[in-house]
């Protein structure tokens, strides 16, 4: 289990035992930092100076190529505290009211926006109308028309729009994908994805629809939902989703507390998930193909990921994820290298078609179809 879990459960007093994880920063692949680096340099500012913006922060210390040189925040003693501990300049600091000055500093590249899900899609637009490249976490936003407003304003202001989803770059992730390209599977038949925890204090914002657009199926089950994605190795051409709620006073009226949901692929694997927030222990990604299989235990969490196939163990360097992918997104934007799996707006874009849909499933009781590639 992630300590993003660990942490979210923490902090709402839940006794809930689970396992010590890496330190950030600590595991990343030591070649990194060894290694001499002259070229360009990511110049980054974050928005939003909560639990993962310090996660992120803190794997930037080991990155080469991206560095933490602003902030953006409500809270002026988060900013005094950030300024001392990274050595940001007063001058790279900024409020939810005066962020869009940052169109005048030379000196910042790119944000990486780090808030509640819903604040995302305007955040998002008033950055790239500055200029900057933005980086958002997931969900990017919490529909797919927000979405494709976001996609629309960074093409307009030629910036880059990439989305953080850090799996992309996850070395045993990678090799399960590098796999199934390579046939080892055979034809993929099946994947299951289990994404859940056990969520706390019932005044947090991811319990405010306003603020996180939705349940575990924004926060947790898009985890499901795109991993089924890069594992199949195709999008889904059909939704079925049914909720259950156990308890209606902490999960109110458009607040998912757990979905099952299954998807049909075009090659006619099928996938069934299960998103929710009230189970631990689940993190679990299982591909099943004619020739062989994958599983993957933990499959989402901070790491270390883990996982055996037909063929053995995974066993690809533990690596720091928010590190590498700072370092494999400075390479995107300043280099315009490609990821293996895409990591920009349009991926989230057909995350949020699909949660559109499940949710639709789930009102309507009916199979929706789906045309992610239209
Ligand atoms: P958090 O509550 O720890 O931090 C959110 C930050 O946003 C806080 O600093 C808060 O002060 C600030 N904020 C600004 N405006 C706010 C408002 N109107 N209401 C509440 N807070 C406001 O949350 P978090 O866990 O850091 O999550 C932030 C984002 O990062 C979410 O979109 C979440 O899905 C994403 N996230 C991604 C991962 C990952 O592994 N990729 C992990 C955790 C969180």
């Amino acid at each position: 289990m992630s300590s993003r879990r660990h942490f979210l459960q923490k902090i709402t007093g839940s006794v809930i035992a689970i396992s010590v994880l890496p330190k950030t920063g600590m595991t990343m692949e030591p070649h990194l930092q060894d290694l001499p680096y002259e070229g360009p340099v990511l110049r980054v500012a974050i928005m939003g100076l909560g639990g993962y913006g310090n996660r992120v922060a803190e794997a930037m210390k080991a990155c080469k190529k991206a560095k933490l040189v602003g902030v953006i925040s409500g809270t002026p003693s988060k900013i005094l505290d950030w300024r001392a501990k990274y050595t940001i300049p007063v001058k790279n600091c900024y409020n939810y009211e005066n962020f869009d000055e940052i169109k005048d500093n030379k000196d910042i590249d790119a944000v990486y926006v780090i808030t509640p899900n819903a604040l995302h899609h305007d955040q998002v637009i008033r950055l790239a109308k500055a200029g900057k490249h933005v980086i958002c976490e997931k969900p990017m936003a919490i529909n797919a028309i927000e979405a494709r407003e976001m996609i629309d304003a960074c093409e307009k202001a030629r910036v880059k729009l990439l989305v953080g989803y850090r799996m992309h770059f996850e070395p045993n992730t990678l090799e399960v994908i590098r796999m199934r390209k390579a046939g080892d599977f055979g034809k993929i038949r099946f994947f299951q994805g289990l994404c859940g925890f056990k969520i706390g204090d019932p005044t947090q914002w991811r319990l405010n629809k306003a603020l996180s657009g939705g349940g575990s199926m924004m926060d947790i089950g898009i985890y499901a939902i795109n991993g089924a994605r890069y594992m199949v190795g195709e999008d889904p051409v059909w939704i079925t989703a049914q909720e259950t709620k156990t308890n209606t006073e902490k999960f109110k009226e458009g607040v998912d507390e757990t979905i099952q949901f299954q998807m049909g692929f075009p090659g006619g694997a099928v996938a069934s998930c299960l998103s929710t927030y009230s189970l631990n222990n689940l993190d679990r990604f299982f591909l099943d193909g004619e020739d062989g299989f994958a599983e993957m235990l933990p499959s989402t969490g901070y790491g270390p990921i883990k996982g055996h196939t037909h063929k053995g163990e995974l066993n690809k360097p533990i690596v720091t994820h928010q590190t590498l992918q700072m370092e494999e997104m400075a390479a995107i934007i300043l280099e315009n290298k490609q990821p293996i799996v895409p990591v920009d707006g349009k991926e989230a874009l057909k995350d949020l078609t699909i949660i559109d849909a499940i949710y639709l499933a789930v009102t309507s009781g009916k199979r929706v179809e789906l045309n992610l590639n239209s």
